[in-house]
């Protein structure tokens, strides 16, 4: 083994440039992780295409990736495969002890920031967040539990009770994570929209009762659901959301905006004495994301439409910007 892996660090908009780098040496409570599958996330596009994200910056260059899974090298873990949470909070300020991790102001974030990602040979992280795989689960599965733990988050988020009803606005990987989970949670009208026509058949394929194209804000007028998610990240999302919940209904913001900033229209929103409900990443749902995958509840494998190798990251890159499939990965 030499000491030395391939790390991709992105330079600025558009420019991920492929180097041999020093392989990180793990610290106290740290473990090596040989990386084996990292997804590409919506919020990386963010990164890729823009420098940025909301109001933080791209201000060094960064290795991204967040979503990933690899091997233990070495320590107590050694030889395990595990899925690695990407955040790393304080563990100590108020809210991390209130069990609020995901709040925390001192979270780091794996290719956000200061923090070196995933999208490289070899990544050291504190081996607390490493989350062991059962047989049952491949790597890609492992990569794919960041997004479904994002997705488990914004259930709890919008109280969906049993029989109730729900929308999904934006059928991405989250989107149609969600379309499943809220049948699993007991769900039994889930409406699903996209402006992506290969979006409402996978939705539709993942067992919403209805999956329809995306034509405008009037789309889910009158739908009347008890929770509706908005999962794509704009405005028209949002007021998309806003209209199609019920009179005392809940509205679950999960999308990302590209400019820093959210409108919703008023007037329907305070007519209907909605809550929002705005979801910030998930805390502590590994466990529950392995089970619901182990169980065959929730199918994250077939989610996967793209895989490229480590050295062709900036084709992935381009691919999932291109929005063609659902989720790209890198495997090794
Ligand atoms: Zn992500
Ligand atoms: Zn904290």
């Amino acid at each position: 083994m030499t000491d030395q892996g391939l790390a991709m660090r992105l330079h600025g908009v558009g420019d991920l440039r492929c180097a041999a780098e020093p392989r990180p040496v793990p610290g106290d409570g740290m473990s090596l992780v040989r990386v084996t599958a990292v997804g590409i996330c919506g919020s990386d596009l963010h990164w890729f295409s823009h420098g940025g994200i909301g109001d933080a910056q791209l201000r060094q260059p960064v290795v991204p990736g967040h979503e990933f899974a690899g091997v233990v090298e070495g320590g107590p873990l050694h030889g395990r495969r595990v899925a690695v949470d990407p955040a790393i909070p304080c563990t100590r300020c108020e809210h991390c002890r209130a069990g609020h991790g995901n709040l925390c102001p001192q979270v780091r974030f794996a290719g956000h920031g200061e923090l070196d990602g995933a999208l490289r040979e070899w990544i050291a992280w504190p081996t607390e967040l490493l989350h062991p795989l059962p047989d049952g689960l491949s790597d890609a599965d492992g990569a794919m539990l960041e997004p479904l733990g994002v997705a488990i988050h914004a259930v709890g988020l919008g109280h969906l009770r049993l029989g109730g009803s729900v929308a999904v606005v934006g059928c991405g990987p989250i989107g149609l994570l969600l379309v499943q989970l809220a049948r699993v949670a007991g769900a039994t009208r889930v409406l699903a929209v996209d402006r992506l026509e290969h979006r409402v058949a996978a939705a539709r394929r993942y067992g919403a009762d209805q999956a329809m194209l995306d034509t405008g804000a009037d789309v889910l007028d009158g739908a009347d659901v008890d929770v509706a998610f908005e999962v794509a990240g704009n405005d028209d999302a949002v007021r998309t959301s806003v209209r199609a919940a019920r009179p005392g209904g809940r509205v679950v913001l999960v999308g990302i905006p590209d400019e820093d900033q959210t409108t919703f229209p008023a007037g329907p929103a305070r007519r209907k004495g909605l809550t929002l409900a705005l979801s910030r990443r998930m805390h502590e749902v590994y466990p529950r994301a392995i089970d619901l995958v182990r169980s065959g509840r929730i199918d994250v494998g077939s989610l996967v439409t793209h895989r490229f190798t480590l050295l062709d990251s900036a084709e992935a890159f381009q691919t999932a910007a291109g929005r063609a499939g659902l989720k790209v990965l890198i495997t090794s």
